[in-house]
């Protein structure tokens, strides 16, 4: 059972976007509540859960009332309560695109976790039915809200690393529960790559503000392993951007918790170690001037993004990561995949436009 934080905020709810959140797994429970009880714009006002006791007892601990708390088949009552402007949808990824499109029908904005659907074209089908519904949608990339990926963004594309070559980055982590539904193909579509290395690709693209033109990779899937019968253990990727540009990445679900970053310019080079967590990032930045650590003020990542997608919602912008930019990782994956099974460099089309897929609102972080 959580533990009721404080109140820090001095708004009526009536000044801020009420949010149903559609799910209560271990991020709903440990960063999601607690994280929009410090946001300045945003609150939970009600939950979606098939486990009524648990949604109840989180709605007490939370000042929610036993009313607050619908079912899955309730969702659409949500419909009635002009209380609830979002829904942030928190579920196994092969449930996203049916609540995605149940949530714009009754004219909800959508904040969708990663990845935003199972593939390319499932995530494209979300975009379309948030257009065709008038609603904002934004794909929950938690690392584009954060101090220390735009300072990294900014070193690179402001020159400071000279002339960039190389990226690597490292997602990886150890799963032991083969019941789980991330070891479902037809629940997760696909293992640790749209898992935990989708945050590779996410954040290359990110610094880069490019889309790569062709990609290769190799996986390896131990199907006598329990785990490994429906999903890979392991992808070894390489990214070809623009301008010669390789990114090489590693993502497993075999190995031992690491997230890493690195960038290498003609002129310098920074180190994100550890890249991803959802707190303690670190970067380090080395250039003429030697190396060095910059540092920044206190935040929460979730906090970040419900302030930006409400702020959207309340001064009608369009958030810097929508559905489009979710769309964008799974071309890459999709065509990762591709790679894999072929053996072959798959060519893609690439948009030449700098930040092609992401929003023109730029969050207001801490810091900058
Ligand atoms: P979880 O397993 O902890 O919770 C999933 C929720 O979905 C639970 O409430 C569960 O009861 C419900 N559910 C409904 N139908 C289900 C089914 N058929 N099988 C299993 N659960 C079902 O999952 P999670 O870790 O909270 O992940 C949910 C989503 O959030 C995923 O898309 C995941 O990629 C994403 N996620 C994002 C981050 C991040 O840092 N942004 C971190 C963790 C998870």
């Amino acid at each position: 059972m959580p533990q009721k934080p404080d109140l820090p905020n001095p708004k009526p709810e009536s000044r801020r976007v009420g949010y149903a959140i559609v799910g209560i797994g271990k991020l709903t429970a440990d960063e999601l509540i607690p994280a929009a009880r410090t946001s300045e714009n945003s609150y939970v006002a009600a939950l979606v859960t098939s486990e009524e006791d648990k949604g109840e007892a989180f709605a007490r601990a939370f000042d929610l009332s036993d009313r607050d708390v619908y079912t899955y088949d309730q969702f659409e009552e949500l419909a009635d309560r002009e209380d609830v402007q979002a829904v942030y949808i928190v579920l196994p990824n092969s449930l996203h695109r049916e609540y995605v499109e149940r949530a714009a029908k009754m004219g909800k904005h959508v904040l969708c976790e990663k990845p935003l659907g199972m593939n390319a074209d499932d995530a494209r089908q979300i975009v379309a039915a948030c257009k065709k519904a008038r609603v904002k949608l934004m794909t929950a990339y938690r690392c584009q809200y954060t101090p220390e990926h735009w300072a990294a963004r900014d070193a690179v594309q402001g020159g400071r690393l000279g002339k960039v070559k190389l990226l690597d980055s490292i997602h990886t982590q150890v799963e032991t529960d083969a019941t789980a539904w991330r070891m479902k193909q037809d629940l997760a579509g696909g293992g640790p790559l749209p898992d935990v290395g989708i945050y590779s690709v996410n954040i290359m693209r990110f610094v880069l503000g490019t889309e790569p033109e062709w990609v290769f990779a190799a996986l390896h899937q131990p199907k006598s392993d329990p785990r490994f019968r429906e999903v890979e253990e392991s992808v070894a990727f390489t990214l070809g951007f623009p301008g010669g540009i390789m990114a090489t990445g590693l993502t497993s679900y075999g190995a031992a918790k690491t997230t890493t970053l690195r960038v290498l310019g003609e002129d310098g080079s920074l180190l994100m170690d550890p890249a991803f967590p959802y707190d303690g990032l670190k970067l380090q930045l080395t250039d003429e001037a030697g190396t060095h650590q910059p540092s920044f003020p206190e935040y929460d990542q979730f906090t970040q993004e419900f302030n930006h997608f409400s702020r959207c919602i309340l001064e009608g912008g369009t958030p810097w990561t929508p559905g489009e930019e979710g769309v964008a990782d799974h071309v890459v994956m999709d065509a990762l995949y591709e790679s894999a099974r072929t053996g072959k460099v798959v060519p893609l089309k690439s948009s030449r436009k700098k930040d092609a897929s992401r929003g023109p609102d730029k969050p207001q972080l801490p810091g900058r």
